[in-house]
């Protein structure tokens, strides 16, 4: 294997790694890693030579990096590409093709099949999803608020999933309707419960008051442990 110099030059504040090798042309591309700008040049190229080409191609060099960061961005929201989240546990996608019948199926301990006839393109897929992610959480809700209303002694009269974006629930006293963020689904179970259990006692207390707070220790003791790991979770 020949030897191989490297070094780095920086252009319009981008590192860009250069390699110089045994070839004739010059070559740029993008790390798939990290996206950081590689390039491969001849090794009798001059330096300014290359710095002039590099320059006439930086306006490409930033498209490509700010397409980059994008797919890293969107990558970042999902957790991962094909990475779903359900009651606080991992999942991935599986597409199964040639079904008969089209229907979503949890694998555990980690895969969630989708079951089509076809390939679904990918704006099918993700509206599935998350028609099938909300769901999965009105569907929990019942048992929860039959059981909770039992324990506190009031009656809920309209429950609700709904995208919210700075709320994990909220509660309207006078219309005894609680709404409940879609995100919880991907929760641990615990804390949707908790969050249903604090919506709940603003039946008894509308405010964050110590009578609100004395509800909440009477009836779930661990909810500041739950509200940690609420919040945590968040931020993973
Ligand atoms: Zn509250």
């Amino acid at each position: 294997m020949a030897t191989e110099a490297a070094s780095d030059i920086i252009l319009a504040g981008i590192v860009i790694h250069i390699q110089r090798k045994e070839i004739k042309n010059l070559y740029i591309r993008l790390s798939p890693d990290d996206g950081s700008v590689m390039v491969s040049a001849p090794r009798n190229m001059k330096e300014a030579t290359l710095r002039n080409i590099l320059a006439g191609r930086m306006a490409w060099i930033e498209k490509r990096q700010k397409r980059y960061q994008k797919a890293i961005e969107t990558k970042l929201q999902n957790g991962d590409d094909e990475a779903y989240w359900l009651w606080g546990k991992k999942y991935h996608l599986e597409i199964v093709t040639g079904a008969l019948q089209s229907k979503i199926l949890p694998v555990p301990p980690s895969r969630l099949q989708m079951h089509r006839a076809i390939a679904p393109p990918v704006e099918k897929k993700e509206k599935w999803l998350a028609l099938w992610f909300r769901e999965q959480l009105e569907q929990a809700i019942p048992d929860l608020a039959a059981r909770w209303e039992k324990i506190i002694g009031v009656k809920v009269a309209v429950w609700r999933v709904k995208t919210m974006k700075t709320l994990w629930g909220s509660c309207n006293v006078r219309a005894r309707r609680i709404w409940l963020n879609s995100e919880l689904v991907k929760r641990p179970p615990e804390c949707l419960e908790y969050v249903v259990v604090h919506e709940m006692v603003h039946l008894l207390e509308a405010s964050h008051n110590r009578r609100f707070y004395a509800f909440m220790d009477r009836f779930l003791p661990d909810w500041k442990e739950r509200r940690r790991r609420l919040n945590r979770f968040l931020n993973m």
